[in-house]
């Protein structure tokens, strides 16, 4: 193994695969209402297919991966790829971002599959403004997924939140109390120019110094980590003081975190994407499906890497905008 390095010396090691881009959700900033035009089965990696790009990718040193979508959960017999992928030799933190509306059923599962950590999307608190902004969600459901990927010891769970101007900017402090008794790590991730949010404008997203600024009116917030560090990501993490949890902001607009990018995607039908806001795929099926060998597979892969930007910007003060629907890319 000598390690994956993109021409911008960033060490990769982390790659996200979607697995599916059918989602139980509707996110209104997320998908339009009658949902994005599906992969037809053909089309989506088979989980033998997966296992051979993740296999590869871990001999070419990628050590953390996490499953995405769409929802993860809505594929069949998920659990036997999380298990499969778990085996994997080298693999030393498998995670998953879900909505959580079936992780109630599936937690035991997952994590005697190896399952160690969870992300849940969770944009409002309140029940009602959850079912507008998911169009339909059931907060409820959310809830007894969290409690029972607990209960399964799935730790730490963290909790998403995209912070929208006029949506849940009032729901800041909330969420933020919420770590005060909870082991939770909550996120707030400035809202993106991605997919769906078309109809995105600079004033729908409260950059991250804002919301900091709302939650250290409850009190000063003590600092944990650097950006990129490894133990958050790309958040920035804090505590508020004698919290049982953590708050973490992740500020792809306002503060890009590019220069720590450890990342690249795996989208649901195969493609390779270097940057969340590159339109620039490299697409693997052809040779999954025509029976390249895995050094054909793996000098794919690096020229992948080569195609990853530097920065998404802004770039001259203009946001670049990324018209991947984020189900297709995988959040
Ligand atoms: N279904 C899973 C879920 O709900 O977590 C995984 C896929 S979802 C596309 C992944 C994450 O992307 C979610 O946390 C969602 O809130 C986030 N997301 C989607 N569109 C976004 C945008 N324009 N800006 C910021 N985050 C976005």
């Amino acid at each position: 193994m000598n390690g994956l390095i993109d021409t911008h010396n960033r060490r990769i090691n982390y790659l996200r695969i979607s697995i599916t881009d059918r989602c139980n959700l509707r996110c209104r900033y997320c998908m339009p209402k009658e949902g994005v035009s599906r992969f037809g089965h053909a089309e989506i990696l088979s989980y033998e297919e997966i296992l051979r790009v993740a296999a590869l990718a871990v001999k070419r040193g990628i050590d953390k991966i996490r499953i995405t979508g769409g929802e993860p959960l809505v594929r069949k017999d998920v659990v036997s790829l999380v298990q499969r992928l778990s085996a994997l030799a080298g693999v030393h933190d498998l995670s998953m971002t879900t909505n959580a509306l079936l992780l109630c059923e599936f937690a035991p599962d997952l994590s005697r599959a190896g399952l160690r950590r969870v992300n849940v999307s969770m944009d409002s608190l309140d029940p009602e403004k959850y079912r507008r902004i998911t169009r339909g969600g059931d907060l409820q459901k959310v809830w007894e997924g969290i409690d029972a990927a607990r209960r399964a010891g799935i730790s730490p769970i963290k909790i998403n939140v995209v912070a929208i101007a006029g949506f849940n900017d009032r729901e800041i402090e909330d969420f933020a109390r919420l770590t005060l008794k909870e082991p939770f790590q909550v996120r707030f991730i400035e809202f993106m120019p991605i997919g769906a949010a078309s109809e995105w404008k600079p004033e729908h997203c409260i950059p991250c110094q804002q919301i900091k600024g709302r939650i250290e009116r409850i009190s000063p917030l003590v600092p944990l980590t650097e950006v990129g560090n490894g133990h958050g990501g790309p958040a920035r993490l804090f505590k508020l003081p004698g919290a049982a949890g953590e708050i973490g902001f992740i500020s792809p607009v306002s503060e890009h975190f590019c220069q720590s990018c450890n990342r690249l995607r795996l989208t649901a039908d195969g493609k390779v994407k270097s940057c969340l806001f590159s339109e620039e795929l490299t697409d693997l099926k052809p040779l999954l499906r025509s029976g390249a060998g895995d050094e054909e597979l793996e000098r794919t892969l690096d020229e992948a890497l080569l195609s990853k930007p530097a920065h998404h910007g802004p770039i001259d003060g203009v946001i670049k905008r990324c018209h991947h629907p984020m189900v297709k890319i995988g959040g």
